[in-house]
């Protein structure tokens, strides 16, 4: 398996002050959720929106791709009106399809059928969100080892976790065991979140995403069974190895476009840096899009057939 970006050990100030932002994410959301040290906004849930719309728009001023640029640009704007601006002016907390069994959770799981697990996980999720803007001076320490790839299945426990919490919402509501399964579900996984933010200069910036996170688990099991993914054009790859070191969640790219033609693995996030990284263009992102193209092409070939 390749190594990551070009890795490095230096410290830059990005580093330090990244760093630091975790940390306030984390002390913001442990204030409000658990300690109640103050009522401040400046240290609460928020606390996380502010850290990604300040290092999204350093993020935007300085990436040099334009897919990526876009869609951090996107993401950040994502963050800032529906989960940052939105929340705190009107008291809306409808988009946030993370709250297991509500409405926009499901039309969630709907659109992650058609789109992809990228619907979430690469352009309106907070995590993501302060991954990809403040998480970025640290890409290049994503560790890439063959028994990382193969820890990955551990998310499969958390999924069974948030699969037991759904079941739980739809058919006891309001029952005792209900509500203390949500505060120690949420205690359990947000603790691991944050906890995961702070070793990011140690593991890389998708550390949480890769292994622990019921949600990813879950859009990652959807997407699977949906309508994305990545296919390559056999001809063109040389199998340089560009796309696998671009990848934060450390997928095996070549070997999967190797054995099967194409990346179509829960693991994937759907970002698309190995796309656009691509030298020879052989990548290309396949979703609904696409099934309903060739849906209409072939009923309109049939139709000229028969004509
Ligand atoms: S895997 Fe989880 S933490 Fe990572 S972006 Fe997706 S939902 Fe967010
Ligand atoms: S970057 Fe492109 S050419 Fe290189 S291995 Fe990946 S798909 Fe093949
Ligand atoms: S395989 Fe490509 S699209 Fe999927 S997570 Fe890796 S770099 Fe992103």
């Amino acid at each position: 398996m390749t190594q990551a970006l070009k890795r490095t050990r230096t410290i830059k100030p990005i580093h330090v002050l990244a760093f630091l932002a975790f940390a306030y994410a984390g002390l913001g959301f442990f204030n409000q959720h658990f300690f109640h040290w103050t009522r401040s906004f400046w240290l609460s849930g928020y606390s996380e929106k502010i850290v990604i719309v300040v290092f999204g728009v350093w993020r935007v001023t300085q990436e040099k791709n334009p897919y990526t640029r876009r869609r951090i640009a996107v993401l950040t704007f994502l963050i800032a009106t529906l989960w940052l601006l939105l929340p705190y002016a009107l008291g809306i907390t409808f988009f946030n399809h993370h709250t297991v069994g509500s409405l926009w959770f499901f039309a969630y799981l709907v659109i992650i059928f058609c789109f992809g697990r990228r619907a979430d996980c690469a352009w309106n999720c907070p995590c993501v969100g302060i991954r990809d803007t403040a998480g970025d001076p640290f890409r290049d320490r994503t560790i890439k080892k063959d028994w990382l790839w193969r820890l990955r299945h551990v998310k499969w426990v958390f999924l069974a976790s948030i699969l037991l919490y759904l079941v739980l919402v739809i058919v006891a509501p309001y029952e005792i065991f209900t509500l203390k399964y949500a505060r120690g579900f949420m205690g359990i996984n947000m603790g691991l979140y944050f906890a995961s933010l702070l070793v990011i200069p140690w593991t890389g910036n998708r550390n949480y995403c890769r292994f622990l996170c019921p949600w990813g688990a879950l859009y990652g099991l959807i997407g699977r069974l949906g309508f994305f993914k990545i296919v390559v054009d056999k001809d063109k790859c040389t199998e340089c190895g560009r796309c696998e070191r671009q990848c934060d969640m450390g997928v095996p790219i070549r070997a999967l476009l190797r054995e099967h033609g194409e990346i179509n693995v829960p693991d994937c996030v759907g970002c698309a840096r190995c796309v656009v990284e691509c030298p020879q263009n052989a990548l290309t992102v396949v979703d609904v899009k696409d099934a309903i193209k060739n849906g209409v092409s072939a009923i309109r070939g049939r139709a000229a057939g028969a004509g």
